[in-house]
């Protein structure tokens, strides 16, 4: 039986959730993809929409050798959103991705190796800077594509957080990132894997209504609790 650590305890009670869903759900291998460039296309498509959506417009741009900077840079915005149709908001994100790699011809003559040379922070900075880009985007293309140690916040990650109780004083995207990245030794390796443990929680057992009966983390979960306890 594990510990439960203390609620006044952040650091471990983070430590504690990332070894409960580790043991619980197994190495994620995130992320899913071929290369560097298809982590980029994939985290501007799965924006408001399910992997399924984002799988069938990647195998749609592979299928049609359209899965490189050089070639997206090369066709209409229109092509790009016929391939991309399966994601919704199909105009907007084809907008988005001829964005990306025009100023990615622009100012890194369409590679992304001396774009991921920057600093954390300064890619950081610079990736915001693109239209299209927000944070949630931004970070996941500094911990999955360039493979340097950022916390990435989305929707699942706050809804376990929030139903846990381990609030991070405010609700903004800063907050949140704050929060992890302040008690967590920093490690690329450690935040991928529980990034993408928290997407597998939030899809199978803490959805939008939870299946709490049988959830590792039940011991510490507020929400939990307070059903329990009537
Ligand atoms: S016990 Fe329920 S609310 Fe808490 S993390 Fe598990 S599924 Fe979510």
């Amino acid at each position: 039986m594990d510990i439960i650590p203390p609620v006044e305890d952040i650091s471990e009670r983070l430590l504690f959730i990332y070894d409960r869903l580790l043991q619980c759900y197994g190495a994620q291998h995130w992320w899913p993809a071929d290369g560097d460039f298809e982590i980029v296309v994939g985290a501007i498509l799965t924006q408001m929409t399910t992997w399924s959506n984002v799988e069938k417009a990647i195998d749609n741009l592979k299928s049609h050798n359209l899965l490189s900077p050089a070639a997206l840079y090369q066709i209409p915005t229109s092509e790009i959103a016929e391939e991309i149709y399966s994601t919704g908001f199909y105009k907007s994100k084809a907008r988005k991705i001829k964005a990306f790699v025009t100023w990615l011809h622009d100012y890194y003559n369409d590679s992304l190796d001396g774009l991921f040379t920057l600093p954390v922070l300064s890619l950081r900075e610079i990736l915001l800077s693109v239209y299209g880009i927000g944070e949630e985007t931004a970070d996941s293309i500094i911990l999955y594509a360039a493979r340097k140690p950022v916390f990435v916040i989305d929707a699942y990650t706050r809804r376990i957080m929030q139903r846990i109780g381990i609030n991070p004083g405010g609700d903004s995207y800063h907050s949140f990132q704050a929060l992890f990245m302040g008690n967590l030794p920093v490690n690329e390796k450690t935040y991928n894997e529980y990034h993408a443990l928290f997407v597998r929680h939030g899809k199978e057992r803490c959805r939008a209504r939870p299946d709490c009966a049988g959830c590792c983390l039940s011991a510490i979960c507020s929400h939990r609790n307070s059903i329990v306890s009537g």
